[in-house]
């Protein structure tokens, strides 16, 4: 997922992407950095934690379909939690 995909699921719109090789789960958490959430502007860091339906959970009836977003939530961050990085430093 792309961000742009990721503004559409989430009605926001994202800028910039945080990545790093401290972060071992990168398609689960995405750090990112949003400009504008239902269309008021804003200026944050935020963490997303995304889960992807598996084959497994397809089977066992707890997801439409394989990919399928099952989880997501989202916390607004200053540091990069894997790296330890100040995201504010280089926007
Ligand atoms: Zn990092």
């Amino acid at each position: 997922m792309n961000l742009r995909q990721l503004g559409e699921v989430t009605d926001n719109t994202y800028d910039q992407e945080h990545t790093c090789s401290e972060n071992l789960f990168p398609t689960a958490d995405r750090i990112v950095h949003c400009i504008s959430s239902h269309d008021v502007k804003v200026d944050s860091w935020q963490l997303h934690n995304i889960h992807y339906a598996t084959a497994e959970e397809v089977e066992i009836g707890e997801a439409e379909f394989e990919g399928e977003i099952t989880y997501h939530s989202m916390i607004v961050i200053n540091y990069c939690p894997f790296c330890g990085k100040n995201l504010n430093d280089h926007k």
